[in-house]
């Protein structure tokens, strides 16, 4: 609808647009309800917008996926076991997320690690199961594990898993780079002021109008955000109970199992990939170690 104002937000006489209404769309992906919220002129491009953004998200979780026998992240599992120590073409997005996932392994020094899918899947029977697996068991697992055993080849776009029986877990940083990569599509539609959340993770696109930014609820306060990512990763809601301790969702690498201290954390910064795994990684570290880790990246922050 076209008005005409006469004020301070328009020049006499001039014909202005309405502000943007707000729309909103949820939908169930990577196994949690997926929220859209976005400003746009028009019910049918909104809409447009937000399918072409879902249909994105679905078509990421075939790359990524642990669930999906047929994603890609298990494809090159299988690849991996028939050709132990061969290069493996993988897509662009596989190439990207591995890249910073493997970054931010060296960065945290392994609390992050890319590699550990063998102890999550211990960590998954546990908890079918009541009991941690003997040690034996977790042993071979750990033999398993390694991000220094992930190689890539960025120019060829191929990785190679140098141990034998190595897999891949990407649940700590790919949700990050899905929500991120569905904001691009929505801007790329014509609708940049959005945002998305899934879980503990939002992404950010311009203020809605008239505001300055989003408005989040972190740590209590409430921050008010633009064109930005925030991740939030903690031991509260996964965990398995064992003879009374909680052994988190989230490993620690150095043991093997699940942290039993009761953490959690959120980082606010450009790259929502980059801050699903500085999340991740935090938790794994605990507020004392975490600061070296985050102090080589500068614009990402912590609040615990
Ligand atoms: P969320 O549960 O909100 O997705 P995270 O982003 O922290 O939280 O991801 C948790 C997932 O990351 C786990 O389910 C597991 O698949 C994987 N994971 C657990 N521990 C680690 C670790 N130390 N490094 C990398 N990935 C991990
Ligand atoms: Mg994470």
């Amino acid at each position: 609808m076209i008005r005409v104002l006469v004020g301070s937000a328009c020049l006499a006489l001039v014909a202005c647009a309405e502000p943007p209404p707000r729309h909103e769309f949820t939908e169930l992906h990577m196994g949690m309800a997926v929220t859209i919220v976005l400003h746009a002129a028009a019910e049918p491009v909104a809409r447009t917008a937000a399918r072409a953004a879902f249909d994105h998200i679905a078509e990421l979780e075939d790359v990524f996926s642990d669930y999906r026998a047929g994603s890609e992240v298990r494809q090159l599992a299988r690849r991996a076991e028939e050709e132990p120590g061969g290069w493996i073409p993988v897509s662009a997005e596989l190439l990207r997320v591995l890249m910073i996932a493997r970054e931010i392994a060296e960065a945290s020094d392994g609390a992050f690690d890319p590699t550990l899918e063998p102890l999550v899947a211990l960590w998954r029977q546990s908890r079918e199961a009541g009991r941690l697996a003997d040690r034996a068991t977790r042993d071979s697992a750990r033999a398993r594990v390694g991000w220094q055993f992930l190689e890539l080849d960025a120019a060829a776009s191929t990785v190679r898993l140098t141990r034998p029986g190595m897999h891949l877990d990407l649940g700590g940083v790919a949700k990050g780079h899905i929500l991120g990569d569905a904001l691009a599509v929505l801007e790329r539609t014509g609708v940049p002021i959005a945002m998305i959340q899934a879980g503990g993770d939002i992404v950010l696109g311009h203020a809605p109008p008239g505001r300055a930014g989003w408005e989040i609820e972190l740590g209590g306060q409430i921050e008010t955000l633009s064109g930005t990512a925030v991740a939030t990763s903690g031991t509260g809601e996964q965990f398995v109970e064992i003879e009374g301790v909680r052994y988190s969702h989230l490993l620690d690498p150095r043991t093997g199992l699940g942290i039993t201290v009761s953490r959690q954390v959120t980082v606010i910064g450009p790259d929502g990939t980059l801050a699903d795994a500085l999340a991740t990684a935090a938790v794994v570290l605990g507020p004392a170690a975490a600061g070296r880790t985050m102090a080589r990246y500068p614009g990402y922050r912590l609040i615990w």
